[in-house]
């Protein structure tokens, strides 16, 4: 038996496959340990966001460099950056012994010990699969009361400037069953809120592998209809889902927002550009106007709706009306928070080819920008929630409280960070909590906790 630690870099998506990982280590008898320790260390890469091979190439270096009186058994590298660049990571040090792509995450516990026995062993696994392979169970350990599970892999949209095709490989959706019953383990060992989790969940069931087994008489509801089954699983009290694709929501998909109570009022819809011609080059499939009006018919549906969204500045050939339809649509979508970033090429996209690239100094200006508008949007809407009442989920002690007495912090329906205030001390984990909004932060909101006599609305 073995001691290990991960790290990870990236989405929830990666954040997840970590845990699962570590969960199935433990019960495989290896234990976790520090990283100055670990005899296993495992780097969960992505390559979303810029430079992720020198960042992995770094991480690891550093880590050897600190580790050179004791070196770990072997250091293994996964997920995204790991399908890019594959057995390169051999040359770096002997110590890396284990590069597998995102499709390989199941393989990994049973390799250890053949890792462990052989230290001149060097394992590379970068084939794609043909469908979503269903991993083992890890240890039945308590789970946090928000949990996420997994409902698909890989993209088939190809964006011009995306690599996740290329190193998660085409969709493949995971079996309805498979899904139902890790829902239900995970409400069982303690969540009550899930978020199903996919890189473009809307088009759940559309893809080959999906078509191939329902042809073969396995039920792939639709999403709408995945949504439906999920929402009633009893002891669920919430449910959110990301990230799905503006071109890819269907009618039914919108009405779940007037029709599950257990679906919660919050929605990240990708945007990426205001502007038709930014998004026609980036391949995305739809255009403002369309977008326009999927905000205004969500919002239609469910009023309250929280969005949040992702945006690309400085793609290529980017001009300023172009950024200024970018700006305006912010507006006008009242996006409560969004991820933005410049635009880098990716190796192996299309945009890689496009001529007209944006100077980073023009695109960290226009960066800025958007993130100065989007902190103005946050700091209203949130300043607009004081003195409303509001259902918080509770997950850990609050970190940020200043003042005198005892604070808990989780999520609103609307996802927002609520740190909550209670005059006694006691263990929270889990409680749903009914909070009166006190004051408003830059990016999370304070309240106390607010007894059925003072009830306002929620
Ligand atoms: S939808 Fe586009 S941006 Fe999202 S993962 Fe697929 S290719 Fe990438």
């Amino acid at each position: 038996m073995a001691t290990f630690q991960i790290i990870t870099f990236g989405c929830q998506m990666n954040v997840n496959d970590s845990d699962w990982l570590g969960q199935v280590l433990l019960a495989h008898g290896h234990q976790k340990a520090a990283l100055s320790e670990a005899q296993c260390i495992f780097l969960n890469t992505c390559s979303v966001r810029e430079k992720p091979e020198q960042k992995v190439r770094s991480s690891i270096q550093q880590l050897l460099s600190e580790r050179k009186n004791n070196p770990p058994d072997f250091v293994a590298v996964l997920g995204c950056v790991a399908q890019q660049l594959g057995e390169d990571f051999f040359a770096l040090s002997p110590h890396l012994r284990l590069v597998a792509g995102p499709d390989a995450l199941p393989r990994i516990p049973t390799l250890v010990d053949e890792l462990l026995a052989e230290p001149r062993l060097k394992i590379s696994l970068l084939d794609f699969t043909h469908s979503y392979e269903e991993r083992e169970e890890g240890l039945a350990l308590p789970v946090g009361p928000a949990a996420y599970v997994n409902i698909m892999q890989g993209c088939d949209n190809f964006c011009t400037y995306c690599i996740v095709p290329f190193t998660r490989g085409r969709q493949k959706s995971r079996a309805f069953s498979a899904i139902v019953a890790e829902c239900r383990r995970k409400i069982a060992l303690g969540a009550s809120e899930i978020t199903l989790l996919g890189q473009n969940v809307n088009a759940y069931g559309c893809d080959k592998h999906a078509q191939a087994a329902r042809a073969k008489g396995e039920v792939f509801p639709s999403f709408a209809e995945l949504l439906r089954e999920i929402a009633q699983l009893p002891g669920l009290k919430r449910l959110r889902y990301t990230s799905p694709h503006p071109k890819d929501m269907r009618e039914e998909d919108l009405m779940a927002f007037g029709s599950l109570s257990t679906l919660c009022p919050q929605l990240h819809l990708p945007l990426q550009s205001g502007s038709s011609r930014v998004l026609a080059r980036m391949g995305r499939g739809y255009n403002r106007q369309e977008y326009s009006e999927l905000v205004s018919r969500l919002r239609q549906i469910r009023p309250d709706l929280a969005l949040t969204t992702d945006l690309i500045v400085g793609f290529p050939g980017e001009t300023e009306e172009d950024l200024a339809e970018t700006l305006s649509l912010m507006e006008e979508c009242q996006f409560l928070s969004s991820f933005s970033f410049c635009y880098s090429d990716r190796p192996g996209t299309r945009a890689t080819n496009f001529f007209d690239k944006i100077p980073k100094e023009l695109q960290h200006a226009r960066l800025l920008r958007v993130q100065t508008l989007q902190d103005e949007l946050q700091k209203h809407l949130l300043k607009q929630r004081v003195g409303t009442s509001t259902l918080v989920l509770l997950e850990s002690q609050s970190r940020r409280w200043t003042r005198p007495g005892y604070a808990w912090q989780g999520r609103d329906p609307y996802g927002t960070l609520v740190h909550v205030a209670f005059d006694q001390e006691a263990p929270r984990t889990g409680e749903l909590v009914l909070a009166q909004i006190t004051e408003a932060g830059s990016h999370c909101l304070f309240a106390r906790r607010e007894t059925a006599n003072d009830r306002n609305d929620v």
